[in-house]
C-alpha cells in the first residue's frame, strides 16, 4: 500500500510576511493521513523549517545543482538543502526544462546529486500539448525517465518519487481527465516494472497540473495516482488542505 503524498510547489511566490500564515495554516491543518510537503523558494527554507519542524509537514526545494560544491555561482547544492532540513527536491520541473535549459541529461545528474546528498528527488516528467497532439506522450515520458534510469538505475527509485505533469495542464486551469492521467501513470509504472517489479509496486507517481479541491478526489482515486504536485492551489491554505484531505 503506497501512502499518498501531496507536495506543494510554491514556484517564485511568497514573502516572509505571507509565508508565515500559510505555513502555520498548513501545519495546523495537516492530519497526517497522507504525507504532505511544501517546496518553497530557497530563501524561505529557514522559515519553513522554523514553522514546520516537529510537525507532519515536510519541506523541500524546487531545484538543486548537479554539483556537490565549487565555483558554480548562483547554484545551491543538495548538502545545503539538507542543512536546512529539506526532505524533498523537485528535479526536471517543466519550467526548468523549458525556461532554463534543463536537458534530460542534466535532470539525471541533478537527480543523482540529490540522492547522494540524502534528499528524495521528485522527478517531474510530462509532454507538451504539441507532443500530446502528435500522439507521442508515452515516448516523451519514457525518454525522460530512461535518462534517469540509465544514470542511476531502477533501484534508485526506491528512494524517489515521480510526478507526471502534462505541460499543457500546468497553471492553465486545464486538468488531464482522471482517465488521461491514469493511462500515463500506468505506462510509467509499467516502464519501471520492466526493470524491477518491487520498485514499480512501491513507487509513488504523483499527478500535477491544475489540481484543485474539486478534481483532486477523482484523480487521486485512480489506481496508479499516488497523490499530487500542486502549484497554484498550494498558495492558498484552504485549497491546499482540501486537496490534502482528498488524498
Ligand atoms: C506545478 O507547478 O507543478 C503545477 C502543477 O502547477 P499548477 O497546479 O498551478 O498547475
Amino acid at each position: 500500500m503506497r501512502t499518498k503524498l501531496v507536495a506543494g510547489n510554491w514556484k517564485m511566490h511568497g514573502s516572509l510576511a505571507t509565508n508565515a500564515g500559510l505555513l502555520q495554516a498548513v501545519r495546523d491543518g495537516t492530519t497526517g493521513k497522507a504525507e504532505v510537503a511544501v517546496c518553497v523558494p530557497y530563501p524561505y527554507l529557514a522559515q519553513a523549517r522554523a514553522v514546520l519542524e516537529g510537525s507532519a509537514v515536510a519541506w523541500g526545494a524546487q531545484d538543486v545543482s548537479e554539483h556537490a560544491q565549487g565555483a558554480f555561482t548562483g547554484e545551491v547544492s543538495g548538502a545545503m538543502l539538507v542543512d536546512f532540513g529539506c526532505r524533498f527536491v523537485l528535479v526536471g520541473h517543466s519550467e526548468r526544462r523549458s525556461f532554463y535549459g534543463d536537458t534530460d541529461a542534466l535532470v539525471a545528474a541533478k537527480f543523482a546529486a540529490a540522492q547522494t546528498a540524502g534528499l528524495i528527488p521528485v522527478l517531474c516528467v510530462g509532454e507538451s500539448l504539441a507532443e500530446r497532439e502528435a500522439g507521442v506522450t508515452g515516448e516523451v515520458v519514457t525518454r525522460q525517465i530512461d535518462a534517469v534510469l540509465a544514470n542511476s538505475g531502477a533501484g534508485a527509485f526506491a528512494r524517489a518519487v515521480v510526478a507526471y505533469e502534462p505541460v499543457w495542464a500546468i497553471g492553465t486551469g486545464r486538468t488531464a481527465s482522471p482517465q488521461q492521467a491514469q493511462e500515463v501513470h500506468a505506462l510509467i509504472r509499467a516502464r519501471f516494472a520492466r526493470d524491477s517489479a518491487d520498485v514499480a509496486t512501491g513507487l509513488r507517481v504523483l499527478y500535477g497540473g491544475s489540481v484543485k479541491a474539486g478534481n483532486a478526489a477523482e484523480l487521486f482515486g485512480q489506481p496508479d495516482i499516488d497523490g499530487g504536485l500542486i502549484g497554484g492551489a498550494s498558495l492558498v491554505a484552504a485549497d491546499f488542505l482540501a486537496i490534502c484531505a482528498a488524498a
